[in-house]
């Protein structure tokens, strides 16, 4: 694996392996990675002749600093890792390389409907923060497919947008969630949570499921509400939403339509460590 920390270095690599046929799969992360990410560096390899992954935990996505200055980083075991599976190269870039011009926005991205509601509600700016940093990533790298996780739902829909907004031809896959074995989605903020907060962060997957099997026949305003119980019991400290949603719009939905693809979406803290996860029907 070649590890690049420079712009001009990687992209040097990046026409090299383009001149040469190759097509380039990028699998973005902020690093501290687990199965989830070498899944995507996974299906990046079946799909892809050159996989580039890239580690930058991205300033301007955090609304929240506490959440930005605690975020696990594990650089050597990630290297590690990503060797291991047979990663051709590995971005590693500054915050001077990324945004050579400072940090600040100069511009809004139109993400729609898309912003104002779950995530983009609760965590204001967060969408722009990410499309500022994947805009730069794709414009550094180009590459032919781009690598997400559904664990991240809104996060793909609002990066599937981005690449129309923008003057590139990638092609994006949304690779499945990847779980522990008591049901909770892989995530590097789970580092933050202790051997009990483990086991207790395991009742969002058992809420999603119980809102899934129900969902027939209890009114979903009633199934939202005991799963928010369920939660809170299981020592959840505070809910941001439990929705169920049309998968494609992400618009809220009151009675449940077997026809339309559905989307039940989590957000709780536990401690003042923050998980999402989800479902799609
Ligand atoms: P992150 O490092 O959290 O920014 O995530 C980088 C990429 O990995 C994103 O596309 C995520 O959706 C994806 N990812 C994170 N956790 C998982 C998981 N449990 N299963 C599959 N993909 C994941």
């Amino acid at each position: 694996m070649i590890i690049f920390t420079t712009v001009a270095t990687l992209q040097v690599y990046i026409s090299k392996q383009k001149k040469d046929g190759k097509s380039i799969g990028f699998v973005p992360t902020m690093g501290a990675l687990h199965t989830g990410h070498l899944s995507l560096v996974k299906m990046s390899q079946k799909h892809c002749q050159t996989t580039v992954v890239s580690i930058f935990v991205n300033p301007t996505q955090f609304n929240n600093p506490t959440d930005f200055d605690k975020y696990p980083i594990t650089v050597e075991q990630d290297c590690l890792l990503l060797e291991k599976q047979g990663t051709d190269a590995l971005f590693l870039p500054s915050l001077q390389e990324i945004y050579p011009n400072g940090t600040t926005l100069k511009k809004h991205f139109d993400l729609g409907n898309l912003e104002n509601v779950l995530d983009g509600k609760y965590r204001p700016g967060h969408f722009q923060g990410v499309c500022q940093v994947v805009e730069r990533l794709l414009e550094i790298v180009h590459p032919t497919h781009l690598f997400l996780g559904q664990k991240d739902l809104q996060q793909c829909m609002v990066l599937k947008r981005l690449t129309v907004l923008m003057p590139i031809d990638t092609q994006i896959t949304m690779a499945p969630i990847q779980r522990e074995a008591n049901g909770l989605a892989m995530s590097s903020r789970n580092l933050r949570l202790n051997n009990e907060q483990l086991l207790q962060a395991a009742a969002i997957y058992e809420q999603l499921i119980f809102i899934k099997e129900n969902i027939d026949n209890i009114s979903l305003d009633l199934l939202k509400q005991k799963a928010a119980d369920k939660l809170l019991e299981a020592g959840f400290n505070k809910i941001d939403y439990i929705e169920i949603v049309e998968t494609g719009t992400l618009k809220s939905i009151g009675k449940y339509k077997p026809a339309t693809e559905t989307a039940i979406l989590i957000a709780a803290f536990l401690g003042d460590v923050r998980l999402i996860d989800n479902m799609v029907l």
